[in-house]
C-alpha cells in the first residue's frame, strides 16, 4: 500500500502553523465578507468562518498552506539556493511561483474565486496589508497570496451556495 499520512495530523499541522504565521480564521473571514458583502447582503461574519473552515478542511488546500509557509521560513532563514534565496525573500515580481500554488486552493470552488483572488491581490484589504509588508523580519511572500486564496475560495463557495438555496426556493422546493 502506497504511504499515506494521518489526515487529521495534516489539518492540525496547517492550523497551528497558520496560528505561528500570525493568521487567525476569523481575519481571513473578514477577507471573505469584504469580497462577498455587496453580492449577498444578509452575509453575516460567522457564515464567512464557516466557509474558511470549510475550505481549510480540503486537503489540496493544507498542502498548499504548509508548503507556501515552509518556503517562506526556508527564505527567513537563508536556506535556499541562490538564486531562489533572493527571488522568494526579496518577493520579486517576475517569480510568480506563489501566485501559482495559491491558484491551487482557488480552484477548488470554480472560476469566481479567480476573480476575487485577483481582486485582492491588487488592493490587498484587511491582513493582507500587513502580510505584504516588507519591513518585518517575518517574510510572507507565498502566505499573502494563500491567504487571499482561502478568502477567495471561501467566498466563491458563498456564492455557489446562495445561488444554491436561490434556486431551491425559486423551484419550490423540487430540488
Ligand atoms: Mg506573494
Amino acid at each position: 500500500m502506497p504511504y499515506s499520512l494521518d489526515s487529521k495530523k495534516i489539518a492540525k499541522a496547517t492550523y497551528e502553523w497558520l496560528e505561528l504565521r500570525g493568521v487567525t480564521n476569523r481575519e481571513i473571514a473578514e477577507l471573505t465578507f469584504f469580497l462577498q458583502k455587496d453580492y449577498v447582503p444578509d452575509l453575516t461574519i460567522e457564515e464567512c468562518m464557516e466557509s474558511v473552515e470549510a475550505v481549510l478542511e480540503k486537503r489540496e488546500v493544507q498542502n498548499a498552506v504548509l508548503t507556501g509557509i515552509q518556503l517562506d521560513m526556508l527564505a527567513e532563514q537563508q536556506k535556499l539556493l541562490p538564486p531562489l534565496q533572493e527571488m522568494i525573500e526579496n518577493d520579486e515580481g517576475l517569480y510568480g511561483c506563489d501566485e501559482v500554488l495559491a491558484l491551487s486552493i482557488v480552484n477548488v470552488y470554480g472560476s469566481i474565486g479567480f476573480t476575487n483572488f485577483g481582486y485582492v491581490d491588487k488592493i490587498k484589504p484587511g491582513c493582507l496589508k500587513r502580510l505584504n509588508d516588507k519591513h518585518g523580519e517575518q517574510k510572507h511572500t507565498f502566505l499573502d497570496d494563500i491567504v487571499g486564496a482561502i478568502a477567495a475560495a471561501a467566498s466563491s463557495r458563498i456564492a455557489h451556495r446562495k445561488q444554491a438555496e436561490k434556486e431551491l426556493r425559486d423551484g419550490g422546493g423540487r430540488l
